[in-house]
């Protein structure tokens, strides 16, 4: 077997793994990233769209183009790129992964270790609506890969059930190309997506948004044939004589991402709410010398964030992989928890060598609140908030006291 050394290894080429192997790169590290697809970009290769890159590059560029910008930085900083690439088995208390390629089986040892393998979707077997197993159902994500990459329509008529963002940017490309879409049901009584989206997908070409609806059946075979949708009162029960049916061949699913966490399951500390691995603000997980960042830490709204993960994560495990007595330093930490209406805060917890940017998702709508970090650390009134917009700051590193515990907590305005 052959078997390769490096200082830094990334696994998976997204948005998340490029930054943190540019980032590495620039310190001078010897970088390999690995990517089991035939180029690298993840998800941004078939996101066609428009409204990548505002807050990162400061313009609106497609998934593509977000891509190529970093294609770039990693042929400009010398990194190592091994496509059509499957780490399989990562060896962690030995420091070193089992990878394999189209000439067999290779050994990468490394100093310290980058995890940026993104997300899946929550496949249809996951959700258990009653009825036939017919052709014609697909995820938001499989059904954009055929259309933008494939070059190929997934059917005529189209019903999409979950309105997260990839639903609803499936709507309008699935108009485009053609198809007709006749409605997006959503269980919640507010969109999934980000508003942005919302207007923008369903708003502007009058594609109707039917909130606290659900499937409750599907029917035909081999080919789906009709989808069978009811109210849900608010325990998301279906309300029994509230059934619609629509005549459709297509059912298109865009009901959740799960971190891709496959491959360390059992090795590191995984977040109970995210269901991704635990950070701290380094990116740095319960392993000392093995990092994360993206898409498998969180289900992060924009890309701008991911990449900003990336370059955090890829700038301490170079710190890391150049004096492997550090992998086992003594790391202050300070935990990081949720608080009242706070559904899901990221990173899990604070190390004093960073600043502190945290992620959140609130529980439900509100409407004249403040978000507070205590002990006494920040406070922002906020007009409206709700779980489809994620809420990103950044705190100095100088601000945060010695404490144990930090707690984020978003309440009503007294
Ligand atoms: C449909 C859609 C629309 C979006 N629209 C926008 C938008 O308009 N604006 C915006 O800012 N953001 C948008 N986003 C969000 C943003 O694109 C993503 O959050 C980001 O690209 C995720 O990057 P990632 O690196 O975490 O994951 P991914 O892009 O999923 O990359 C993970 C990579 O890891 C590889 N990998 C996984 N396991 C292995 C393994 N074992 N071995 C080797 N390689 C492996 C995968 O092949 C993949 O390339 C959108 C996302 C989606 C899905």
């Amino acid at each position: 077997m052959k078997r390769i050394t490096t200082n830094v290894l990334v696994i998976g080429g997204g948005a998340a793994g490029m930054a943190a192997a540019v980032s590495a790169a620039e310190r001078g590290a010897e970088v390999l990233l690995i990517e089991r697809e035939e180029r690298t970009g993840g998800v941004l290769n078939q996101c066609i769209h428009n409204g990548f890159g505002l807050h990162y590059f400061r313009e609106e560029l497609t998934g593509p183009e977000y891509a190529e910008r970093f294609h770039k930085m990693l042929a400009k900083r010398g990194v190592k790129v091994a496509p059509r690439a499957h780490v399989w088995e990562p060896i962690l208390n030995e420091n070193r992964v089992l990878v394999v390629t189209e000439t067999g089986i290779q050994e990468v040892v490394y100093g310290a270790l980058v995890i940026t393998t993104g997300a899946r979707e929550r496949p249809f077997g996951a959700i258990m609506i009653p009825g036939d197993r017919p052709a014609g159902i697909f995820t938001a994500g499989l059904a954009q890969r055929f259309v933008n990459i494939e070059n190929r329509l997934p059917g005529k008529r189209a019903l999409i059930l979950g309105s997260g963002d990839i639903g609803l940017i499936m709507a309008r490309r699935l108009t485009l190309e053609g198809m007709e879409v006749v409605a997006v049901v959503e269980r919640l009584p507010y969109p999934g997506g980000l508003e942005r989206n919302v207007q923008q997908c369903l708003v502007d070409f009058n594609i109707p948004l039917l909130l606290s609806h659900t499937v409750v059946e599907v029917e035909g075979y081999p080919r789906l044939r009709r989808v069978w949708v009811a109210k849900v009162g608010q325990d998301f029960q279906p309300i029994p004589g509230t059934e619609t049916a629509y005549d459709v061949d297509t059912l298109i699913l865009s009901v959740g991402l799960i971190p891709e966490v496959k491959l360390v399951e059992g090795s590191l500390e995984m977040h109970p709410k995210s269901l991704g691995i635990k950070v701290s603000n380094t990116g740095r997980t319960s392993r000392s010398n093995v990092f994360a960042a993206g898409n498998n830490v969180v289900i992060y709204d924009l890309v701008d964030y991911v990449s900003r993960e990336g370059l955090i994560a890829g700038k301490h495990a170079v710190r890391v992989s150049k004096d492997p007595g550090k992998s086992d330093e003594k790391i202050r930490k300070v935990l990081i928890e949720e608080g009242k209406n706070v559904a899901l805060v990221s990173p899990s917890w604070f190390e004093f060598s960073e600043d502190l940017r945290l992620y959140l998702r609130v529980s439900h709508p509100m409407e004249n609140v403040v978000l507070k970090v205590r002990p006494g650390i920040y406070e922002r009134r906020y007009e409206r908030v709700a779980p489809n917009e994620m809420i990103s700051f950044t705190i100095k590193a100088d601000r945060v006291p010695e404490t144990s515990k930090i707690t984020v907590e978003v309440v009503e305005r007294g």
